[in-house]
Order: C-alpha cells, then sequence, then structure tokens
C-alpha cells in the first residue's frame, strides 16, 4: 500500500489517488449501483473474479479510499470501514469466530464492547472469558481454552485508562495460535502502532478522534496481514475451508494476506449490511486530513488539565497516563512516548455530590454522552452512563461514585482550566 509516506502525509494524501482529470479531493460516490457494460463482467464481479464495484453495501470508492488511508496509517495491507465502532468490533471478532467458539478479552474495555462481548455475542454461542489486563503472563494462560479463537482488548481503555501491555497480550495470543485484536480509538495511529507490537488486527470508533468533530459515527478494521491463518487452518475453518455461499471460494488461500478483509467484506458485510454511507466516509476523511495536528494538542492540553488538577485541593484523585506516578505512566511512556490521548478522570474530596455540582456549574464545557472530539466535554458515569447501580455496585464495576470522566479539547487550554477553577469554586459554595 502506502507504507513509503510518513504519518503526516498519509493523513492528508493517503487513500484517494485521483487519475489524470480526476478531483483532486476526494468525491462521494453517493450511488448505490455502478454501471456495467456487459453482463458478462457483472457475473465475474459477483463470483470476486473481477475487481470492480457492483453494490455500495458491499464496497463504494469513497469508503474504500478512506479504509485505505486508515489502513496506510496504521501500517496494515487492508481496510474496511464500518457504520459504527460497534460494528467494527462484532466484525472484525465474527469474522473468525461462530458459535462454540470462545474468546479472551480484556476486562477493561469500552461498556458497549463489554455488552456486545457478555451479553449479545454470548447468546450467539460465542463464550467470553474477561481478563485483569495488568495479571501475570501465567495468570492469563489460564483463560485459554480448546476453542479459543482470538484475543482482544482496547490499546487505552474507554474509560478506564488502562494501557495495555501490547507485547504481553501479543505473545499470549501467539504461543495459542490465535490473532491479537485490539481497539485502537484511543490512541489513534498518530500516537500509537499496535501492529509495531505484534497485535495481527486493529479495530477503530472513527466516531472518536479521527472523525475528530463529534459529527458521524463510523468504524474502521485494519488488517496487518500478518497472521498465518493456513498455519492454523484447524482452528479457523471460515478462512481455510472453502465457502459454500461463495462458489467454494477458500479465503486465505484465493486472498493470501487480504483474505480476512475480503472474507469481512463478501460474507459479513454482504449479509449484515453494517456499511459506511459515503457521505460519512467524506466527513471521516476531513476529520483524518487534521488528526496528526490535532493529536499533540489534545495530549498536551490534557497534560496542563490533569497537572493542574493534581495542584486542585478540592480533588482528591486524578487519573491521567501521562502524569508521572500514574499506574500507567511507564506502559504508556513505551507504547506511546509521544503522549497518549486526551481523556482523564478525577475525583473530588466532596465526592459524588460535588461531582453533580461541579459540572452542573461548568460553562464552556458541556455535559455530552461522548468523548475524543474537539469540544472538552465531561461525563459523570455514576449520573449518567451506569445510574441504575448504587455505590457498591458501582465499586464492582469498576467506576468509582466520584469519577468525572474528562474529554479535554483543543480549545484554549487557559479557558478549559479557568471553567474548571470556577465550576469548583461553585461547587464548593
Ligand atoms: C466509542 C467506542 C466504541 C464504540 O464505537 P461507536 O462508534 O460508538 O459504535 C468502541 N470502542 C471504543 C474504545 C470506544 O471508545
Amino acid at each position: 500500500m502506502e507504507q513509503n509516506y510518513g504519518r503526516d502525509t498519509s493523513c492528508i494524501q493517503g487513500g484517494w489517488k485521483p487519475k489524470n482529470g480526476e478531483p483532486r479531493v476526494l468525491p462521494i460516490y453517493q450511488s448505490t449501483t455502478f454501471k456495467y457494460e456487459n453482463s458478462d463482467y457483472m457475473g465475474k464481479l459477483f463470483d470476486l473474479e473481477a475487481e470492480g464495484y457492483f453494490y455500495s453495501r458491499l464496497a463504494n470508492p469513497t469508503c474504500d479510499a478512506v479504509a485505505a488511508k486508515i489502513a496506510a496509517l496504521e501500517g496494515g495491507i487492508a481496510g474496511m470501514l464500518t457504520s459504527s465502532g460497534q460494528a467494527a468490533n462484532f466484525l472484525a471478532l465474527t469474522n473468525i469466530c461462530s458459535a462454540g467458539d470462545h474468546i479472551v478479552s480484556s476486562a477493561t474495555i469500552y461498556g458497549g464492547t463489554s455488552n456486545l462481548l457478555t451479553v449479545t455475542m454470548k447468546k450467539q454461542g460465542i463464550d467470553v472469558t474477561l481478563v485483569d489486563p495488568d495479571a501475570s503472563e501465567e495468570e492469563l494462560e489460564k483463560a485459554f481454552r480448546p476453542n479459543t479463537k482470538a484475543v482482544f482488548g482496547e490499546t487505552i481503555a474507554n474509560p478506564a485508562l488502562v494501557v495495555l501491555d501490547l507485547e504481553k497480550f501479543a505473545r499470549l495470543a501467539h504461543r495459542h495460535g490465535v490473532p491479537f485484536i485490539v481497539d485502537n480509538t484511543f490512541a489513534t495511529p498518530i500516537n500509537c502502532r499496535p501492529f509495531e507490537w505484534g497485535a495481527d488486527i486493529v479495530t477503530h470508533s472513527t466516531t472518536k478522534y479521527m472523525e475528530g468533530h463529534a459529527s458521524t459515527i463510523g468504524g474502521c478494521i485494519v488488517d496487518s496481514g500478518n497472521f498465518d491463518w493456513m498455519a492454523h487452518a484447524e482452528k479457523f475453518p471460515g478462512m481455510c475451508t472453502p465457502d459454500e455461499s461463495y462458489h467454494g471460494i477458500v479465503y486465505a488461500e484465493k486472498f493470501g494476506k487480504m483474505g480476512y478483509i475480503q472474507k469481512a467484506t463478501a460474507q459479513l458485510m454482504r449479509d449484515l449490511g453494517t456499511c459506511q454511507s459515503p457521505m460519512n466516509a467524506f466527513l471521516l476523511n476531513l476529520g483524518l486530513e487534521s488528526l496528526h495536528l490535532r493529536m499533540p494538542r489534545h495530549c498536551e492540553n490534557a497534560q496542563k488539565v490533569a497537572e493542574y488538577l493534581q495542584s486542585c485541593e478540592d480533588v482528591a484523585w486524578v487519573e491521567y497516563p501521562g502524569l508521572p506516578g500514574d499506574k500507567y505512566y511507564e506502559v504508556a511512556q513505551k507504547y506511546m512516548p509521544g503522549g497518549s490521548c486526551g481523556v482523564l478522570s478525577f475525583g473530588l474530596k466532596g465526592g459524588r455530590d460535588m461531582a453533580v455540582r461541579f459540572m452542573d456549574n461548568l460553562k464552556m464545557v458541556a455535559i455530552v454522552t461522548h468523548v475524543a472530539d474537539a469540544r472538552t466535554c465531561v461525563l459523570h458515569p455514576a449520573s449518567h452512563t451506569h445510574r441504575q447501580l448504587n455505590d457498591e455496585q458501582l465499586v464492582e464495576a469498576g467506576v468509582r461514585p466520584d469519577l468525572i470522566r474528562f474529554s479535554v479539547g483543543i480549545e484554549d487550554v487557559k479557558d478549559i482550566i479557568a471553567d474548571v477553577e470556577q465550576a469548583l469554586a461553585a461547587a464548593k459554595a
């Protein structure tokens, strides 16, 4: 693909490659269908014998260009856009797991993904074991079963801000002959490229930093091309035995390294239809064009806000991987030396009640169910996403009742800090 470009160049120039006389800027191919001159060629397309577009549920030039850009940024060989981050994780896993299979996943993952794994996929017959990401390799070994088909985790967990020891998880996965799938939403390839640390497949909720402006839900799957499916053929019949719904194609054979994404497209996108619209892909692409400029600013601002909060008398604790002394400082320094993300969490000495008063008094910072976009925003899980739980249940779920999740945007940091300062003072009064 485009791995010779620097990351900043890929943000701008990756993906869309106009030919002579074509639009310089990625066009929105707002068309469900594509026209062909003869019936025979269309037949070849359906047989995956010829290359070309025929129906936008399966593939669309706008979406493909954006997927190629993200693949280039991650250093992968192929990518596929999905309608959301949820769809990306669901497709990434069910492309290689089906009823009777088992997944080992870090316990500290996004709530939606946790629900997907422990409720919806469980109902479909796929079992999951949630593991403590900080456990020793010996301890983690115990989670594996003969039917384990994948290891899953998040580079930086939302909202726990646990930084995953990528090499440890990659070693475990590979020792058991299964791929390591990493949700890289919070770090983005600007701060961390999991393939460089042994991950095989990366997923994204592009809804967050990638699109970056909170305008568009979307997701993406990228394959490194490094996992040797045929070497573990008995574990992955879907990749390594004929697909009768596609004229007996063996994906890992016919498409080699491209087999995983080809299968996800030809089978799962065909049947489930969780595709991204070309319009949304266009907006995502605009966001990606400034990702390399926005991420350092998010991190710089978050670092200053975290340091400010640490200095506040009313603040009980602050968690941010960029703070020396944070539980994940060292591991973040190793895997993302340039910065982690813009999200931090903290608690107030006045506890849950003061947290609510603090948030109600914020003027510029908005209370929203979102993180990781240009505007600074805040959420109190105990009052919002986890409001059905009492304090005891909250602690069990790993969410302290006083935890405030603060997503630092790219405004003037002095304005963010000033808003926090006045809201703290008002909350105390
Ligand atoms: C938001 C998020 C998701 C889900 O993405 P949607 O685009 O909202 O479907 C998955 N993983 C992580 C880490 C997220 O932050």
